[in-house]
């Protein structure tokens, strides 16, 4: 029986070379997304490139500030993909609610939701930044230290606690029921 974990080593080398990222744009830092995947700083050379399934991502960016409803999706959009997977959050909003840490409607601390690699602070920080912290996050990918998805399975209640204290228990079930109605409307719309 061969066992796996000897090749650990060499999984995760060749996870950090080839991580791919969800398309899911969050707050201000959305916008300096396009810039880092075009010619001027150009991540697909490090083998990084964007993708719109929440299936086949292993690389979640949260590029800012947070709602409630946005965490809901962010929360739906983690839990989707496979293991292993890492999030890195750049914009001080996701790390302390930057200039929002005031506001009734914006998350001050998205570690307590789900697990951060990496956090880039700066508001904005500068696409050089950002790269600064893909290179770190493929350094702890390669020695193992980036573990969030571990985390996340470990500490699980304590994850759902803070979700369900900040959107109420069974929110996910209520945001499915949501769009039965619209749903069935649609089905309708078709058939007229
Ligand atoms: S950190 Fe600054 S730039 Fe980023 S989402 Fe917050 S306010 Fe916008």
């Amino acid at each position: 029986m061969v066992d796996w974990r000897l090749f650990e080593p060499l999984f995760n080398w060749a996870r950090k070379k080839s991580l791919w990222i969800v398309s899911f744009c969050t707050g201000c830092g959305g916008i300096e997304m396009p810039p880092l995947m075009t010619s001027r700083y150009d991540i697909e050379r490090f083998g990084i490139i964007p993708d719109p399934s929440p299936r086949q991502y292993d690389l979640f960016l949260i590029t800012g500030y947070v709602t409630p409803k946005t965490l809901k999706r962010i929360i739906i959009t983690y839990e989707m993909a496979p293991d292993p997977k890492w999030v890195l959050a750049h914009g001080s909003c996701p790390l302390n609610g930057g200039v929002y840490w005031d506001s009734y409607n914006a998350i001050k601390h998205l570690d307590k939701y789900i697990p951060v690699d990496v956090f880039i602070a700066g508001c904005m920080p500068r696409p050089e930044a950002v790269l600064d912290g893909i290179h770190k996050l493929m350094e702890m990918i390669e020695s193992g230290e980036a573990d969030g998805w571990k985390r996340y399975r470990e500490n699980y209640e304590w994850y759902r606690k803070n979700q369900d204290e900040l959107l109420g228990k069974g929110w996910r079930e209520k945001e499915a029921r949501k769009w039965i109605p619209w749903l069935v409307d649609k089905k309708k719309e078709v058939k007229e």
